[in-house]
C-alpha cells in the first residue's frame, strides 16, 4: 500500500519517495512507497505535477494522471519515461499547487454546502462531482426552490467567513457511529479519515482540505436542475468563483453594449427587442401576403386565357423562394393556371405550380427541368420546388417547360 502523505498534510507540495514499481506500458507509470499525489477518489480528480530522479535533476516528467489501485497502490502516470528509473531509486515529488489550492476550495465548500442543505432543508447529499470547470452537488430532494439555494450559498458563505478551522480526525468505524456523521462510506475499512468542519460538519472524507474555511473564499451557487433522483446544484468556489463572475460580467457588459444600455436592464431591453422582432415578424409577413396578392392579380392581368387556362412564365431576381412559392399559390388560386417561376437571385431556384385538377404533374417537369440545370429539388403533383447552381440557361429551361406543357 503506498503511503498517502496527503493524508496529513493537504499543503504539502513536494516530498520524497522511494520508486517501488515501473510500467512502461500501455502508458509509462510509477509506484513511489509514499506520495503526495492525489489519486482520482471521493468524487475530486487528480493532482498534477512532476516527478524528478534524486541524482539527476536533469531526468524530470509531468505527472499527468493520478489513479488508486483496489490493492491501495496510487500510480502516476507519467507523460514520457523517466530516465534511468528502476526500483529503489530516489525521487522527489512536485505538486501543481495552483492545481491542488482550487481542489482544496472546491471540495471544502462542498463539505461546507452539503451541511448546510442538511442544516437547512434537510437535503442530504448523495453525490459530488468535480470537473475542471465547475463542481455539483446531487441533493435527495423532491424540490427544491431558487430562495433555498440562496439561502444554502448564504449560510455556506457564513461559515466560510467565520473562518472555522477544518480538522482532520481518525476514528475506528465504532468509534465513528457514536460521533453522528453527516454521511459514513460503505467502506470495510476499519480506520475512518473523518474531515471536521469546527461545530457545523462531520463526514468521513478522503480529500484534501483546506486548514481553516476562510481559505475556501467563497462559494457561489450556479445552476440547479432535475435529475433522477433528485436535485443537481452546480457551484464554483474560491478564485473559481471570481474567474466565474468576471466571465459573467464579460459576457453581460459586451450584451448590454449591444443594447447600448446598463448591465442590469439587460433582460428588460432583450425583452422589449424580441417582441419588437415578433411584431415585425408579423407585420412582414402580412406585407408580403398582400405584395404576392397584388402582383398575382397584375401578372394574370396581362396574360390571355387559352385552352381555358392561363400560363405564367416569369423569372424574378431579388425574391426568396417562400415569397416566391406563395406568388405561385396565389396565382393557382386566384384563376386556373400554371405558374412556372424562376429567381435569379439571390439564390436561385424554380418553383412550378398548377391550380387543382389540372392535368399535368409539376414535380417530373421539375425533375426534367432540374436534370439540364444540375439542380435539386420536388414536390407534389400541383406544387413543386428546388434549387439550382446558378441562374445561367435558367430563362431557356424555363421556355423549354412551357413548351413541354403545350406540345
Ligand atoms: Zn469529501
Amino acid at each position: 500500500m503506498t503511503d498517502r502523505l496527503y493524508y496529513h498534510d493537504s499543503f504539502l507540495y513536494d516530498f520524497d519517495a522511494e520508486v517501488r514499481s515501473v510500467v512502461e506500458s500501455p502508458r509509462p507509470a510509477l509506484i513511489l512507497d509514499r506520495t503526495a499525489f492525489y489519486p482520482t477518489s471521493g468524487g475530486q480528480i487528480h493532482d498534477m505535477g512532476s516527478i524528478t530522479h534524486a541524482e539527476n535533476s536533469g531526468a524530470k516528467v509531468r505527472v499527468t494522471e493520478v489513479i488508486d489501485t483496489e490493492d491501495g497502490h496510487v500510480v502516476h502516470y507519467l507523460e514520457a519515461p523517466l530516465k534511468d528509473v528502476k526500483p529503489g531509486i530516489r525521487v522527489r515529488g512536485e505538486i501543481d499547487s495552483a492545481r491542488r489550492r482550487d481542489h482544496m476550495q472546491q471540495h471544502s465548500a462542498q463539505h461546507v454546502l452539503s451541511a448546510a442543505f442538511v442544516r437547512l432543508f434537510n437535503m442530504p447529499t448523495v453525490s459530488f462531482h468535480m470537473a475542471d470547470d465547475y463542481c455539483s452537488i446531487d441533493l435527495d430532494t423532491l424540490s427544491l426552490t431558487p430562495n433555498q439555494i440562496e439561502s444554502a450559498e448564504r449560510l455556506a458563505n457564513e461559515i466560510v467567513l467565520e473562518n472555522r478551522p477544518v480538522d482532520i480526525r481518525f476514528t475506528t468505524r465504532d468509534e465513528a457511529a457514536a460521533l453522528g456523521l453527516r454521511k459514513v462510506p460503505p467502506t470495510e475499512r476499519d480506520q475512518l479519515r473523518l474531515i471536521d468542519i469546527h461545530d457545523f460538519d462531520l463526514t468521513a472524507c478522503g480529500g484534501t482540505h483546506v486548514e481553516h474555511t476562510g481559505q475556501i473564499g467563497s462559494v457561489l451557487l450556479r445552476k440547479s436542475e432535475k435529475v433522477r433522483h433528485g436535485y443537481r446544484v452546480e457551484f464554483v468556489a474560491g478564485l473559481r468563483a471570481v474567474a466565474t463572475a468576471r466571465r459573467d460580467f464579460s459576457a453581460l457588459t459586451e450584451t448590454a453594449a449591444l443594447f447600448s444600455a446598463n448591465i442590469y436592464d439587460v433582460p428588460q431591453q432583450a425583452r422589449k427587442s424580441l417582441d419588437e422582432i415578433k411584431s415585425l415578424r408579423k407585420q412582414r409577413e402580412q406585407s408580403l401576403e398582400e405584395l404576392a396578392d397584388a402582383q398575382a392579380i397584375a401578372l394574370l392581368a396581362e396574360i390571355p386565357e387559352k385552352n381555358g387556362r392561363k400560363l405564367v412564365v416569369r423569372t424574378l431576381s431579388d425574391r426568396d423562394l417562400n415569397f416566391v412559392k406563395l406568388l405561385a399559390q396565389k396565382l393557382t388560386r386566384q384563376a386556373t393556371s400554371i405558374a412556372l417561376l424562376a429567381i435569379s437571385s439571390p439564390q436561385p431556384a424554380l418553383v412550378f405550380a398548377q391550380s387543382a385538377g389540372q392535368p399535368y404533374d409539376m414535380a417530373a417537369l421539375l425533375k426534367q427541368t432540374m436534370a439540364k440545370l444540375g439542380g435539386r429539388g420536388g414536390g407534389s403533383k400541383d406544387l413543386a420546388q428546388g434549387g439550382v447552381p446558378s441562374s445561367e440557361g435558367l430563362a431557356d429551361a424555363l421556355a423549354e417547360a412551357a413548351n413541354a406543357l403545350t406540345a
